[in-house]
């Protein structure tokens, strides 16, 4: 049991996110209280079947209204616009945070917003494929880095409490600015999310076109498309906003496929060792 950080904490988008964190702020006795809100009443009223909350608000700013410490954990093209919103109202005692997988957008979205200081941007390295509240498990964060970005820009007590939500968690801590996290991230995560779906589409078409029975794939398939399951409201927004690094990423890539399959296609048997190796 760790010490009470938190009297009230507001979550706003209780999925596999907010609500792996909701668990574990209970299980450690970070918060006091845990109030949450969903765009789905059906997902609402199943968090609160979960316990995953202990109240939900109507509107994100009537959540935020009561809480001390406000978690945004919806997809990242919403909280570039409900984020200013928010910290707009925010009291000096408040603190806010993201959990976003980019962030040179949201960064750019709030710089100068009144509030800016009570905001911690966040960006746990821990996930599954999974969304919603029955998505939501303990322990997600343990041992996983949670990036924390251009904390220059926020209050030292704010970024002081963050960091002590996110140990409290398991989770160990790196700091950066918005632009390094999303070439990282790029890289780390978002790329192999477009390898996953486009491996899958390439199944998919082959099942349709070339009347591929797919059911006799093995494990490599299942393991390099499993995360071709994520919800396409998540990704899609996560790909448009790191479209330059990302981009990137996968020209990178595509230069290391190119030369897988110009040594298959010459029977170049060292060039293939050398790339395997
Ligand atoms: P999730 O399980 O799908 O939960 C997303 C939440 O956002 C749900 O509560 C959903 O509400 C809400 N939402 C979706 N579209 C919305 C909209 N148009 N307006 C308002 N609310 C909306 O997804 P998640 O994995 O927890 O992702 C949440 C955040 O965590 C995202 O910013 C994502 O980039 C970040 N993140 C995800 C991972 C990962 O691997 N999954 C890892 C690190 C960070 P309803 O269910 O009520 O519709």
């Amino acid at each position: 049991m760790s010490a009470e950080l938190f009297g009230t904490v507001g979550i706003v988008g209780i999925g596999l996110i907010g609500g792996s964190l909701a668990r574990d702020l209970r299980t450690y006795g970070l918060a006091r209280r845990i109030v949450g809100w969903n765009r789905t009443p059906a997902h609402a009223e199943r968090a609160l079947e979960l316990e995953l909350v202990d109240a939900i608000m109507p509107t994100p700013e009537a959540l935020a209204e009561v809480s001390d410490l406000v978690v945004l954990a919806v997809p990242v093209n919403i909280l570039a616009e409900l984020l200013p919103r928010l910290l707009a109202k925010a009291r000096p005692d408040q603190v806010f945070i993201d959990v976003g997988s980019t962030k040179k957008a949201l960064a750019d979205a709030v710089a100068g917003c009144p509030g800016r200081d009570r905001f911690v941007l966040c960006h746990p390295m821990a996930g599954t494929e999974r969304s919603g509240p029955d998505a939501a498990v303990d322990n997600l964060f343990r041992g996983r880095f949670t990036l924390l970005v251009d904390t220059a820009d926020s209050n030292p007590e704010a970024v002081a409490k963050v960091s002590a939500l996110w140990e409290g968690v398991g989770s160990v801590l790196a700091t950066m600015d918005a632009e390094e996290h999303d070439r990282t991230a790029a890289l780390l995560s978002h790329m192999p999310h477009v390898l996953a779906y486009a491996l899958a589409r390439t199944i998919r078409v082959a099942e349709r076109d070339q009347a591929l029975n797919a059911r006799f794939a093995g494990g490599g398939l299942a393991s390099m498309t499993r995360i071709a399951h994520s919800p396409l409201s998540m990704w899609q927004p996560i790909f448009r906003q790191n479209k330059v690094f990302l981009l990137e990423a996968i020209d990178t890539f595509s230069e290391h496929l190119a030369a897988f399959r110009r040594a298959i296609a010459e029977d170049d048997a060292e060039a293939l060792a050398k790339l395997m190796r």
